[in-house]
């Protein structure tokens, strides 16, 4: 028979938002329930060098994760590795079911289910996934050692990729809409320093093609936006790096949302729609998509369940 698990406060995601909620709500007494989901540490572990999280000149992001995981735990955070699949917030208390069929019973619940890479929706992106078409470079750059690949993208993830990817690619080519990268400018000089770089600007990606038997990717064709010139790249490796979507799924249709999907809260606040249910980090955040903001969100989120489970259930 399924399980049923009653917790004062449930945290959903075990990013930077959910673990820094945990250590929070565990210090402040609430015996906190965290559920992991399919990606246990957030989107950090997809990553190596993060150099901008305060204390650490540069750490590993899967061993941050790692510490933070610990850390909650030692507060007393209960971490589950579940996914949540319902969330039902039409009444207190809230019930959410697990992919393993155990029930949540929470008096409050903290979402911090972060953000997913963004695909680009071509057919060919999507026969090539998995087989010459990645959006983690640190999951799947090994693959590539000798090999040509490319970067789809502008933003500080494509140009954190292509500078990783070096580590194995004989040549990186970094394809852009534009010809202005979004990137931060400590990352933009070490592109350009990097030789096995080679930026291709003002083109976007028409079709990625390859081979049957086995399934595997010999190049792509890209066009430029001015001109509407096809360009062939051949290459072996694609990595699509456009950014990231709110994973937004278990609530896009009962709570408010903006920007393309973003959870509404109230202003300097993670307060929802829903009194008892806060969202935190980047399922929330349209603007600055940082572990350190995410972090600082879920404390945030603890600090407003903890005063309103004391205000609504005294006792
Ligand atoms: P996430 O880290 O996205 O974690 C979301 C969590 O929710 C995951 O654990 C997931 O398993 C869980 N979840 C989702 N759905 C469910 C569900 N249904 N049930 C249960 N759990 C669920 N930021 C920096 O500050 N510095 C950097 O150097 C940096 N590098 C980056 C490199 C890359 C490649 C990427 C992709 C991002 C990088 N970022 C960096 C951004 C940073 O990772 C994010 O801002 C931060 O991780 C957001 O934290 P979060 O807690 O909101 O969510
Ligand atoms: P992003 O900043 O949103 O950049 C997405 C890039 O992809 C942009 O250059 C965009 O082009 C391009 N793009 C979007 N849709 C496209 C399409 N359909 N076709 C072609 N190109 C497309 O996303 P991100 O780089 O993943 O970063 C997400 C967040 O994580 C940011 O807040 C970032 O700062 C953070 N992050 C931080 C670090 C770090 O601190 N070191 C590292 C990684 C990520 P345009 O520029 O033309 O819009």
């Amino acid at each position: 028979m399924a399980e049923t698990r009653k917790t004062k406060l449930l945290i959903i995601g075990s990013g930077p938002a959910g673990y820094t909620a945990g250590v929070y709500a565990s210090r402040a007494m609430l015996d906190p329930i965290l559920v992991q989901g399919i990606e246990p540490g957030g989107q950090l572990t997809t990553t190596t060098e993060v150099e901008n999280w305060p204390g650490d000149s540069e750490v590993q992001g899967p061993d941050l994760m790692l510490r933070m995981e610990a850390h909650a735990k030692a507060m007393g955070t209960e971490i589950i590795g579940d996914i949540i699949t319902d969330l039902d917030l039409s009444k207190r208390p809230f019930t959410a079911t697990g992919d393993s069929g155990t029930k949540y019973v929470a008096d409050a619940v903290i979402l911090a289910t972060g953000a997913r890479a963004k695909w680009l929706g071509l057919d060919t992106e999507e026969k090539f996934k998995g087989f010459g078409v990645s959006a983690c470079a640190t999951c799947d750059g090994f693959f590539y050692r000798g090999q040509e690949i490319v970067v789809i993208g502008g933003g500080n993830t494509a140009v954190e990729e292509a500078l990783f990817l070096t580590n194995f690619a004989s040549k990186v080519t970094l394809v852009h809409r534009r010809d202005e990268l979004r990137a931060e400018k400590i990352l933009i000089d070490r592109l350009e320093k990097n030789p096995k770089i080679a930026p291709l600007w003002f083109n976007q990606l028409e079709e990625v093609y390859g081979t049957d038997s086995p399934l595997g990717v010999e190049g792509i064709k890209v066009k430029n936006v001015k001109t509407g010139e096809i360009t062939d790249i051949p290459c072996k490796g694609v990595f699509v790096a456009i950014g990231h979507a709110p994973a937004n799924e278990l609530v896009k249709d009962t709570l408010e949302t903006h920007m393309g999907g973003y959870v509404v809260t109230k202003p300097d606040s993670t307060e929802t729609s829903i009194p008892g249910v806060f969202a935190a980090g980047d399922l929330t955040d349209h603007k600055y998509r940082q572990a350190v903001t995410s972090a600082g969100m879920g404390c945030m989120a603890a600090l407003e369940a903890e005063r309103f489970l004391a205000e609504t259930d005294p006792t």
